[in-house]
């Protein structure tokens, strides 16, 4: 397949690039750069016949237009977006225009391109969500296709705009999208303003490490590569019109998850004393969602996915990858924000 993928700079974006181009797929990445894009998280794959890269915003229709016509994909995969939760409660403005208008625009000219190509049942607009849209659970249950929407930040309530106009698209001319909404990933080429990467960034560093909250909060974490799988999948097999949920059961409290890092650093990288004396509990996040946790039955049952990574080796892995790959991350540091802390509001 030729895929389209948008924010293919990015952590998950990228993940999906990397893994489509080494299946055989070819790939136009298209990407505005914006702060959290890396084009090196794309190198392993930037000199390959089957990639190419279009330095384009989502919001600029034109530009979109020219791209489907240049490139004639069989397929879209739409994970351009603002992602961080504490940005998006100090500055909300730029999620509506991304992830809201953009992803409008983004199914525009989608809808423009497959109509003119003859309304293709086999093309696919696939949207990239968040388990976020379905707001908070308490202490037990769990998310499934049908839990409603119930965002509660600018970033999720602008994601769940994004999964309407997708599902409204369908409905109303037919384009032929699936929806994906998936929970926390970790991994490598992590942006390190996320928790996985500023935990081990502070604490090798020896600054203290921040817990928001009674870090009490819980998430339900999957490694990146085992979403990106998953992603493929559903493109390739998903039927039209249905969404699936992404996780990997590995649900943890916060401050349980960065304890774990800090014993595996303490493993891979001994200091004088152990890392969790470094962690300090901060100011909460406003509207810090308690726990999420998604039931991922039917992408199981129906497509046949399984995560190929338990929580415990994807740390690993991803601990080790930061130890390794310091001339990736030490220059993102410089960054507008990283580093500071956003969303006290
Ligand atoms: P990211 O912030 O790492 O990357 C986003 C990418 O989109 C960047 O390369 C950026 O340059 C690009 N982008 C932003 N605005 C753009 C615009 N206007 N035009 C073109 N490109 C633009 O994000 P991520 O963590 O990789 O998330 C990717 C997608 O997956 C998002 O849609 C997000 O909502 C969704 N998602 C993320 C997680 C997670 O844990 N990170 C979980 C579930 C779903």
């Amino acid at each position: 397949m030729k895929i389209l993928v948008t924010g293919g700079a990015g952590f998950i974006g990228s993940a999906v690039v990397r893994l489509a181009v080494s299946r055989g797929h070819e790939v136009v990445n298209v990407d505005a750069l914006t702060y959290a894009a890396c084009l090196a998280n794309v190198a392993p794959v930037a000199d390959s016949g089957r990639y190419a890269f279009e330095h384009v915003d989502i919001r600029d229709r034109a530009a979109l237009d020219r791209v489907f016509a240049q490139h004639k994909p069989d397929a879209v995969m739409h994970l351009a977006a603002e992602s961080h939760v504490d940005r998006s409660i100090d500055g909300p403005g730029a999620f509506i225009e991304t992830n809201v208008n953009g992803t409008y625009y983004m199914l525009e000219a989608a809808r423009a391109y497959w109509t003119a190509a003859g309304r293709s049942e086999g093309f696919r607009f696939h949207h990239i969500s968040t388990d976020e849209v379905f707001g908070s659970l308490g202490e037990t249950g769990k998310f499934t296709e049908d839990t409603p929407y119930d965002p509660r930040s600018p970033y999720s309530a602008s994601k769940a705009a994004s999964d309407h106009l997708v599902r409204a698209w369908r409905e109303t001319y037919g384009l032929p999208t699936v929806l994906t909404n998936c929970s926390n990933n970790y991994g490598p080429y992590h942006f390190p303003e996320k928790l996985v990467p500023v935990v081990i960034l502070k604490a090798i560093s020896g600054q203290p490490i921040p817990v928001y909250g009674d870090g009490g909060n819980v998430r339900d974490w999957l490694y990146v590569e085992d979403h990106a799988d998953a992603l493929l999948l559903v493109l390739e097999k998903g039927a039209v019109g249905r969404s699936y949920n992404i996780g990997g059961e590995n649900e943890a409290r916060n401050i349980d998850l960065v304890r774990t890092i800090c014993a595996t650093l303490d493993e891979l990288r001994p200091a004088a004393r152990p890392y969790a004396e470094q962690i300090r509990f901060v100011t909460d996040r406003p509207g810090h969602d308690r726990r999420y946790a998604i039931d991922p039955t039917r992408i199981c049952t129906e497509l046949g996915w399984r995560p190929s990574v338990t929580v415990e080796e994807g740390l690993q892995r991803t601990v080790r990858w930061y130890l390794e790959n310091e001339s990736w991350w030490r220059p993102l540091l410089e960054r507008d924000g990283v580093g500071e802390r956003l969303g006290v509001a």
